[in-house]
């Protein structure tokens, strides 16, 4: 279903603002990764990262609309610099899978490498920009890089099926249907609805029954400081990845046995990855478990011990709630309207 969405100018510009505070925000975090890799470090996993995939389940537009990444990557189609080439169905479902692998190979390396080491994090996050601008630069809007590569993108389509709050798609001013379906704007859209044949399907399925796993896994990894670097890093991944393997086969079971919900199972799954999430990382932010070096606020001491199985209840029911229990069918953000279409004189 298309609905034509025209952005007054007003709000149009009210999103900008917001946009390029974000963008800023993505430049000082890069900075002082290479710079002040401590507040670096911080900034990135401590602060942003764990309010994103809350973000993703109220309202992914939201973070597609202000990603500085996202931003960098569509640049070029929207100052008439790109080459706009389209992107195949096929290569769609490829770029699917390719980015569920990124994303399965770098979480893991968090432990060993990324969260420890500042500068090696803002290198990471230099070269991905220049992918994602460089991709910008060769094909159409959101195609290569938002709704292509990015290894965030899979967790978009996982977590971002139920939004509660839409908004606008600031990035497309027009819909030149740079994929199909649109991922901004169908609603309820899961990976498996992204890519339905090829690579990127199997990849969309092995995310969603292995997502629960490899979030327990990674939280469960713990490195002694004596090992070598190779060490810690087959460790790091062994967890992860013995995780996914076991909630894979619980969900291809499932999916065997019940595959009249297959809808309902991949949200069940969604669900219970973004729960056992919250359930480590909540009392590290409230700073009620660890030596509070985590922690965006300190409650450890002003709060009973345990309130914070009451935190994670509630968090959990809401999760729960937000992703299972309604029946709210909305899309990311309404489609903008279409680009006209340019005709060729007859000669
Ligand atoms: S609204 Fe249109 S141009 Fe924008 S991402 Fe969706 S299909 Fe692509």
């Amino acid at each position: 279903m298309r609905h034509n969405v025209v952005l007054s100018n007003g709000a149009r510009r009210a999103w900008q603002v917001v946009q390029g505070a974000v963008f800023l925000v993505g430049v000082v975090i890069v900075a002082a990764l290479l710079f002040a890799p401590t507040t670096g470090l911080f900034l990135l996993w401590d602060v942003l990262i764990p309010v994103a995939p809350l973000l993703l389940v109220v309202a992914p537009g939201v973070w597609r609309n202000v990603c500085p990444l996202g931003t960098f990557s569509v640049l070029p189609s929207q100052f008439n610099l790109s080459r706009r080439l389209h992107v195949s169905r096929a290569w769609q479902s490829r770029l699917l899978a390719i980015a569920v692998a990124l994303l399965l190979i770098i979480v893991p390396l968090r432990h060993p490498l990324l969260d420890r080491y500042g500068v090696v994090t803002g290198i990471v996050l230099i070269v991905v920009a220049l992918a994602a601008v460089g991709l910008g630069s060769v094909f159409d809007l959101k195609s290569a890089w938002c709704s292509g590569l990015c290894p965030v993108y899979p967790v978009e389509l996982l977590y971002g099926s139920r939004p509660v709050v839409p908004v606008p798609n600031i990035q497309c001013r027009v819909c030149t249907a740079c994929v199909a379906p649109c991922r901004d704007s169908r609603p309820g859209i899961t990976p498996p609805d992204a890519a339905r044949t090829g690579s990127g399907r199997t990849a969309s399925e092995l995310l969603v029954g292995g997502f629960p796993g490899l979030v327990l896994g990674w939280y469960l990894v713990e490195l002694e400081p004596g090992w070598t670097l190779p060490r810690q890093v087959l460790q790091s991944y062994a967890l992860p990845l013995a995780g996914l393997a076991a909630t894979l086969a619980v969900y291809l079971v499932l999916r065997r046995i019940l595959p009249q919900s297959r809808a309902f199972l991949v949200r069940a799954f969604a669900a219970a990855a973004i729960v056992i999430y919250y359930w480590f990382k909540l009392p590290v932010v409230l700073g009620m478990t660890g030596d509070g070096t985590h922690a965006l606020i300190m409650l450890n001491g002003t709060l009973p011990a345990w309130s914070v199985w009451s935190m994670r209840l509630v968090m959990s029911l809401l999760l729960i709630y937000l992703l299972l229990a309604r029946t709210v069918r909305a899309g990311w953000s309404p489609r903008p309207q279409a680009a006209p279409v340019v005709t060729t004189p007859a000669s």
